[in-house]
């Protein structure tokens, strides 16, 4: 199935007409700007999607012209892990806007070692005693949830590991270490949006309960019982599928998905467990409002 036959239209899930008070917008790869009353909480910011040869020639950074082109504030940035195609932009967003990062200590140590002021630094993982952290930016209420990366590589987490103290910038692709994954539970409006950066979760950490999944495709195939873990943990009303798209591409070819993402099949087994489930995407920067 490809994408645009499971694109979500303003009339099959009467989301996308535009009237609900918090608009959802998709930033490419596993990012999302999440808007209500001119706050905005941003979640793995990926813009600017280095190619194949970058990746391969070293060191990343990030690139300005397109963060300034479609990043015009931010109130919290949250990263959900340490690799390159969720944190890369992250730091620099943060100088830029000024706004507070949410992540682990790997995303923290980056942060600090780009130059982003300690104020603005938040180690949700240091700071987790029995249960997780929670923090309020403007109407949102942020819960950051333990969660878990996809073993996709063979049987492995791909670049497992921490960043470590003092990293000396910019880093390469296998520098960016996993670290400890989270989830964000956020809550705004009285919406509850939930946001699945990698295809895997810690089940019994999970609440159900959620008015808008946004899910991780990539990787999903190697995870045990994906979808009925999913649906099980989290009952959503809709879900949005994310991370499915070529990321090495820039935005300009469009969204593409990545290879042996086998989106179809995760639709089908999703709406198999569920009867009646919203399942969809967004174009590039597309939104939906809820
Ligand atoms: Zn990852």
């Amino acid at each position: 199935m490809r994408p645009d036959e499971i694109r979500f239209g303003p009339a099959p899930l009467g989301l996308a007409a535009g009237r609900g008070p918090v608009r959802v917008t998709w930033l490419g790869t596993a990012g999302f700007a999440i808007e209500h009353e001119g706050f905005v909480v941003l979640i793995d910011p990926y813009l600017t999607r280095a190619s194949l040869g970058q990746c391969a020639r070293g060191a990343l950074v990030s690139d300005p012209e397109v963060l300034a082109a479609h990043v015009s504030r931010a109130d919290a940035i949250v990263a959900g892990h340490a690799h390159f195609d969720h944190v890369l932009d992250v730091p620099t967003l943060a100088r830029v806007t000024g706004a507070r990062v949410f992540g682990s200590k790997s995303c923290a140590r980056l942060c600090r070692a780009a130059g982003v002021h300690e104020r603005q630094v938040v180690d949700v993982e240091s700071s987790m005693g029995q249960s997780p952290v929670e923090a309020e930016v403007g109407p949102f209420a942020l819960r950051f949830v333990p969660s878990a990366h996809s073993a996709f590589a063979l049987g492995r987490v791909p670049f497992e590991g921490e960043i470590a103290d003092c990293p000396e910038l910019p880093l390469g692709v296998h520098e960016y270490r996993c670290g400890a994954v989270f989830s964000v539970d956020l809550r705004v409006a009285g919406r509850r949006l939930y946001h699945l950066g990698s295809a895997e979760l810690i089940d019994a950490q999970a609440r159900p309960g959620v008015d808008l999944l946004m899910l991780c495709v990539a990787g999903w195939t190697t995870t045990p019982r994906f979808a009925p873990r999913v649906l099980s943990a989290l009952d959503p009303g809709v879900v949005l599928l994310s991370h499915w798209d070529n990321f090495f591409q820039p935005f300009s070819r469009g969204a593409a998905p990545l290879p042996a993402m086998k989106m179809g099949a995760l639709v089908d087994a999703l709406s198999a467990q569920s009867r009646g489930l919203a399942v969809g995407t967004l174009d590039h920067f597309g939104s939906l409002s809820l």
